[in-house]
């Protein structure tokens, strides 16, 4: 027998380019940027009994927290591994292999496409305008056979918001063909962009949130898809039997209480103050040909010679996400906004290049 074993798996996963996650790709150094996690880590108490039973299927304690945290009703709640998860159960319940469609809008986030390469989904791309806003006659053009549309808001890496007005552009196409998912992972450092709102009006609408941004616990895999009770109906039938291991939900509980929730937008609003003044320090550097605005805490940054200036970086310890491989975004990179002296260090190595 001469079977190789990468003959017995699936013959798209065969071919697939894994996420090169920040924790993938790596680095050494101290100075972390590269992932859009809080500089600062709080830390909860809890309780380590009763390790031998499974946890609730969906805690109903989390989802009370987060329905008061979010303003909709404890049904419109499924609490995932992350935010990642969401993308995953999305395409596993709702997309037909080798029949069905998702739409992604790039420069944007990857794992859109990766889950849909991963279940022999068709990816149509829908390119960006040239500020980043959204082609909706594009997305128009091609929306025949399209399940789900991802639309990253604020966007990563890109930084920039999709107008209310947009939203509603789409979800009005789409009305009665396909779902129109928002990913609000950095929903927090513009909350009045949320389309939590909007959800009683468009029965399509699906709304992604984390833990793992303005909360700070990217360790605990947390995350959360609101959106209707029939879309949360759907999606239960293809998460696992006990999603969330019980010391996350406890934790998770714990981020949620009062006093946390105003710690949390303690620090949103601070690091939102080290952005602007990071982004109007960036601007008076040489190299920095553009900085993008951001509604989040990462700034995408374009430079000229942006090889030296990512290999100076490294010589130093500083760890960024190169971006120079996206479509359109060939000279920048991302920068996550981390305390005062993290960015001063980035300045330093900048200005002596
Ligand atoms: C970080 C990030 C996620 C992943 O969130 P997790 O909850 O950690 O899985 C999802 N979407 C976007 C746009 C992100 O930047």
């Amino acid at each position: 027998m001469n079977l190789k074993i990468i003959d017995l798996a699936r013959k798209n996963i065969r071919d697939i380019q894994p996420y090169q996650s920040a924790r993938r790709i790596g680095g050494s150094g101290d100075t972390w940027l590269n992932a859009n996690e809080l500089p600062i880590s709080t830390s909860f108490k809890i309780d380590i009994e009763n390790l031998n039973r499974y946890p609730q299927f969906q805690s109903k304690k989390l989802i009370s927290h987060y329905s008061d945290y979010i303003g909709c009703n404890e049904d419109q709640i499924l609490i995932t591994r992350g935010a990642d998860e969401g993308i995953e159960l999305l395409v596993k319940a709702f997309c037909e292999s080798k029949i069905d469609s998702i739409i992604t809008c790039p420069p944007t986030y990857d794992m859109y496409r990766i889950c849909a390469q991963l279940f022999g989904i068709n990816n149509k791309v829908c390119f960006r305008l040239s500020n980043w806003s959204l082609n909706i006659l594009d997305i128009k053009k091609k929306i025949n056979n399209v399940k789900i549309i991802y639309i990253c808001n604020p966007n990563n890496p890109t930084g920039n918001i999709i107008s209310i007005i947009d939203i509603e552009k789409i979800l009005e196409i789409s009305f009665g063909r396909s779902l129109v998912v928002i990913d609000e992972a950095y929903i927090e450092f513009f909350s009045k962009g949320s389309c939590v709102s909007l959800l009683s009006k468009y029965k399509h609408l699906v709304i992604l949130r984390t833990l793992s941004k303005a909360f700070g616990l990217a360790s605990i895999r947390c995350g959360f898809v609101v959106s209707n009770l029939e879309v949360i109906k759907i999606l239960s039938k293809v998460i696992a039997p006990y999603p969330l291991p019980g010391p996350v939900e406890q934790i998770a509980v714990s981020s949620l209480k009062k006093e946390n929730i105003f710690f949390m937008k303690d620090c949103v609003h601070s690091l939102i103050k080290t952005r602007n003044w990071f982004f109007s320090e960036l601007k008076k550097c040489g190299f920095v040909i553009k900085v993008f605005n951001s509604y989040t805490n990462f700034l995408l940054v374009k430079f000229s010679c942006v090889e030296s200036i990512i290999n100076s970086l490294k010589k130093k310890g500083i760890i960024i996400r190169d971006q120079t491989e996206k479509y359109g975004l060939q000279e920048c990179i991302r920068i996550s906004i981390g305390t005062r002296s993290e960015c001063l260090n980035f300045l330093k190595v900048i200005k002596n290049i």
